[in-house]
């Protein structure tokens, strides 16, 4: 058992990597790699020897480093096993209820199809952490490319039922748009007005708004809500099965 250190790197326009290391045994993993130079200078810049890639999913903004830090480092590449063909490199292959250990960390692993037909999510259990890609996103949810509402809500039910204290490293610095969008859809939760207000402030003086807690997203995410009497009933779907209000919520944000 062990706790991870965390490390985040922004890249392109607006990703996040992780280095995720474990003190106790030195393994050090990199966390959907959507390039290959920032991680590999910032791993050597910190002393962490890279010794796992974690895919969540097939993207290229989450795989594109993936060849490249493997050549570099000799490294592990683990990975969703449904989507294994379109994972580069991948040689350690994952699926709902996998653990995993990451030197002396374990990992569950979460299959969470929607965003993509094959997305897995890790969580380590012992350091809170839960690295979900572009399946939970702070305020927001990935789109819909390869999945159905239901299975993305399902997939996001899974991850709601974590514990609060959960930190939720998602893949993408999304945060003050799918605010902007979830006060249209409550704009009466004074959690969320207040969340929105401290978001508008990080990103002024350009700090990361990400990880969030889950149970702040619990509290304020739409996406998280649709089972929740005070959301359906603030778009008018009162008594409307909680896929359905997911659906709708996640149209709405398609074309907000
Ligand atoms: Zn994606
Ligand atoms: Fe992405």
């Amino acid at each position: 058992m062990s706790v991870l250190q965390v490390h985040q790197i922004p890249v392109l326009n607006d990703n996040y990597v992780y280095l995720a290391h474990c003190p106790e045994s030195g393994a050090t993993a990199v966390v959907d790699p959507a390039v290959s130079g920032p991680v590999l200078a910032e791993a050597e810049r910190l002393g962490w020897r890279i010794t796992h890639i974690l895919n969540t999913h097939h993207h290229a903004d989450h795989v594109g480093g993936n060849l490249e830090i493997k050549e570099a480092t000799g490294c592990t590449i683990v990975g969703p096993k449904p989507d294994k063909a379109r994972i580069p490199g991948i040689d350690v292959e994952l699926d709902e209820s996998d653990h995993y250990m990451l030197g002396a960390a374990e990992a569950r692993v979460f299959f969470v199809p929607g965003h993509t037909r094959g997305h897995i999510a890790y969580w380590f259990e012992e350091s809170g952490c839960l690295f979900c890609g572009d399946t939970l996103f702070a305020l927001g949810c990935g789109r819909l490319f390869e999945g159905t509402p239901e299975q993305m809500w399902s997939s996001l039910s899974k991850l709601r039922a974590l514990p609060d204290e959960t930190l939720v490293y998602c893949a993408h610095e999304y945060t003050q748009a799918n605010a902007r969008f979830a006060l249209t859809v409550e704009p009466q939760n004074e959690a969320l007005r207040a969340r929105s207000a401290r978001i508008d402030a990080a990103r002024a003086q350009g700090e990361p708004t990400v990880p969030s807690s889950l149970g702040e997203e619990k509290a304020t995410n739409p996406f998280l809500r649709a089972d929740k009497p005070e959301l359906s009933e603030a778009l008018s779907l009162a008594g409307v099965a909680p896929e359905r209000v997911f659906a709708e919520v996640r149209s709405r944000k398609d074309n907000f």
